[in-house]
């Protein structure tokens, strides 16, 4: 089995859930008392999230790869970013290590592509949805085409994530916000959508709607435990 190198704590509420089902898959795969072997990094999130939202992005990216170099020092033999934001920055953070990264939008896409989706929805934060890091990469790699909500859509989406996911407050209403915003990108053409944060399944699943739902934290972790356990 491979050694899982993961970067976390963005926030440590999805680094959590990865944790979870990364240890949850080995054990299926394998039985007895098998687990996942795993090198984790898990950062200060206050830290990042301070520079995120002051368009430092570069001191981020200092951070993590310093982080990520710990995580391939500590014997893993590949990395995951467990944050799709942060993916922002994985160029920078893949340069300055020597054992791959699993990019989480590539897992995502190959899920969607498997199913046939050429037109996705995409909920996450402001970074993730408006800057064309993740969304380009989906359609220039995968011929994606994304859809996002609107700005004002997007404002609720970005700050229930920061305000309450992320500090491990779950709340109704905000569940209901998002059931809306997605049935707003199913009926803007989008054949599924993406839930591109890693805390957002904390919120909604798919027994909440008709729409399918793709989460990348679940895709991303099952695409780490396939890996590890590949030849
Ligand atoms: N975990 C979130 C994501 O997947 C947001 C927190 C962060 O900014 O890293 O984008």
């Amino acid at each position: 089995m491979k050694t899982i190198g993961m970067l976390g704590g963005m926030s440590w509420e999805s680094t959590a859930s990865y944790y979870k089902t990364i240890n949850q898959g080995v054990k299926q795969k394998l039985g007895g008392l098998s687990s996942a072997q795993i090198c984790l990094y898990s950062v200060n999130f206050e830290e990042i999230e301070k520079l995120q939202h002051a368009g430092q992005w570069d001191e981020t990216a200092l951070i993590l790869s310093k982080a990520a170099q710990s995580v391939e020092a500590g014997g893993a033999d590949f990395l995951i970013i467990c944050t799709n934001t942060m993916h922002k920055v994985a160029e920078q953070i893949q340069r300055n290590i020597s054992i791959p990264l699993l990019h989480i939008a590539d897992a995502t896409a190959a899920k969607l592509v498997k199913k046939g989706i050429t037109k996705a929805g995409l909920l996450g934060t402001r970074f993730t949805m408006e800057q064309d890091f993740y969304k380009d990469r989906l359609t220039e790699r995968f011929g994606i085409e994304v859809v996002v909500p609107s700005s004002n859509d997007q404002t609720i989406v970005h700050n229930v994530i920061y305000d309450e996911l992320c500090r491990g407050v779950i709340n109704s209403g905000s569940k209901e916000l998002y059931l809306t915003i997605v049935k707003n990108l199913f009926e803007q053409g989008a054949q599924a959508v993406i839930l591109g944060c890693t805390e957002i399944a904390l919120l909604i699943n798919q027994n909440d709607t008709s729409v399918p739902l793709y989460d990348t934290t679940e895709i991303h972790a099952e695409a780490a435990v396939n890996l590890a356990l590949s030849d």
